[in-house]
C-alpha cells in the first residue's frame, strides 16, 4: 500500500523556565527523533504510558503544536511549512478525535451547529445541503436526526464520541488522528465506539493513527502498532508480531500487564518497576534502562537506534544488534 503520511526525526523540545524573566534553564525532550510511515487504509497504533509523547506527536501532526524540527509528509506535502491558509485546506483531510468529547464540543451549541461548522470553516455547500449533511452523518454514526437540536450535555459519554466522531467526519477527511477516544468511556461502550470507528474506516476508506495508552485497547483495531518511551519509538510491528512476539523488553513488560483472555496461552512475564523517568531530565543511553532488567553496560551509555530485525519489525535495544 502507498504511504499517506510520512513522519521523519520529528522533535518538540518544549523549554522549562524559571525566574520572572523566564530564564531557559532546560528542556524537555517530549519527542525525540520520531520516524514513521501511515499507509493508505491502515490503522496505526502508537501506545504508551502519559508523558511519552504520544498526544503531543498526534497534536504535531495537524500543526496544533509546531514541531522543533523535522518532516511531516502528507500525500508528500510539506506540513511543517505550510502557510495558515494552506494548511486549512490540509486540515480538511485530517481531522482529530479527542479523548474528552465533553471538553471539545461547545456546550451552547446545538449538535446541529457542532457539526456544521467544519463545513463553514471550509465553505463546503449551502445553508440547505449543510442541514442535509449533518443529518445523513447523524444517522451515519448511530445517532438520529432529532439530536439535532440537542446540546452536548443531554447526551451519554458514548453518544458524545459518536458526536466528536461525526464532527471529525463531516470535511470528508482521509487521515483521522484519534487520541485515545475510548479511554474516558465504560468498558461496554468501548467496544460499541471501537465497532463504529471499524465500520467508519470501511465506509469511508479512511486512514487512522490511534492513540492509547494501554496495547489492550488497540489490539484489534490496530493493523501495526509501535511502542513510545520518553519521547522515542522502541518497537513497531504488525500487531500480530508485536502480541505474540515482542522483542522490546518495554513492550513485553507493557503486555504482561494486559489480561491474557486465553488461560492455555504462556506468557513471559516481565514487570515494569520504578517510576518513568522524568521527560526533563531522561536516563542517559537507552531511555528504558533505569527500569530494564536486561540492562547491560552499553545501555547506560549508548542510545540504541530502531532498526529492522524482522520484515516490518522494528526494535530500538542492544538486545538486537
Ligand atoms: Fe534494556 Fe538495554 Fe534494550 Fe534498553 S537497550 S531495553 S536497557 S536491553
Ligand atoms: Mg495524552
Amino acid at each position: 500500500s502507498e504511504p499517506l503520511l510520512r513522519v521523519e526525526r520529528l522533535k518538540k523540545y518544549f523549554p522549562i523556565t524559571s525566574g520572572i524573566f523566564g530564564k531557559q534553564v532546560g528542556q524537555v525532550k517530549a519527542v525525540d527523533d520520531l520516524s514513521f510511515t501511515v499507509y493508505k487504509g491502515e490503522t496505526l497504533g502508537i501506545v504508551g504510558e502519559s508523558g511519552c509523547g504520544k498526544s503531543t506527536t498526534g497534536r504535531m501532526l495537524l500543526r496544533l503544536i509546531e514541531p522543533t524540527e523535522g518532516s511531516i509528509l502528507f500525500e508528500d506535502q510539506e506540513i511543517t511549512r505550510l502557510s495558515k491558509s494552506e494548511l486549512r485546506k490540509v486540515r480538511r483531510e485530517m481531522q482529530m478525535i479527542f479523548q474528552d468529547p465533553f471538553a471539545s464540543l461547545n456546550p451552547r451549541h446545538t449538535v446541529e451547529k457542532i457539526l456544521e461548522e467544519p463545513l463553514i470553516v471550509h465553505g463546503i455547500g449551502s445553508k440547505q445541503e449543510r442541514k442535509k449533511k449533518v443529518q445523513e452523518m447523524l444517522e451515519v454514526v448511530g445517532l438520529s436526526s432529532y439530536h439535532a437540536k440537542r446540546y452536548p450535555h443531554q447526551f451519554s459519554g458514548g453518544q458524545r464520541q459518536r458526536i466528536g466522531i461525526a464532527r471529525a467526519l463531516m470535511t470528508r477527511p482521509k487521515l483521522i488522528i484519534a487520541d485515545e477516544p475510548v479511554s474516558a468511556l465504560d468498558v461496554s461502550i468501548q467496544a460499541q465506539v471501537l465497532n463504529l470507528l471499524e465500520d467508519l474506516q470501511k465506509e469511508f476508506g479512511l486512514t487512522y493513527i490511534f492513540i492509547a495508552h494501554d496495547l489492550g485497547v488497540v489490539r484489534h483495531i490496530s493493523d501495526r502498532v509501535g511502542v513510545m518511551y520518553l519521547g522515542r519509538m522502541v518497537e513497531l510491528a504488525e500487531s500480530e508480531n508485536l502480541y505474540n512476539n515482542p522483542k522490546h523488553p518495554y513492550t513485553k513488560a507493557l503486555l504482561s500487564a494486559v489480561p491474557i483472555p486465553d488461560p492455555e496461552y504462556k506468557q513471559e512475564k516481565q514487570l515494569l518497576v520504578g517510576d518513568l523517568p522524568s521527560p526533563s531530565n531522561p536516563p542517559t543511553g537507552c531511555a528504558f534502562h533505569t527500569r530494564c532488567d536486561a540492562c547491560m553496560e552499553i545501555c547506560k551509555t549508548v542510545k540504541p537506534e530502531l532498526k529492522e530485525v524482522e520484515e516490518g519489525h522494528y526494535v530500538a535495544c542492544h538486545l538486537y544488534s
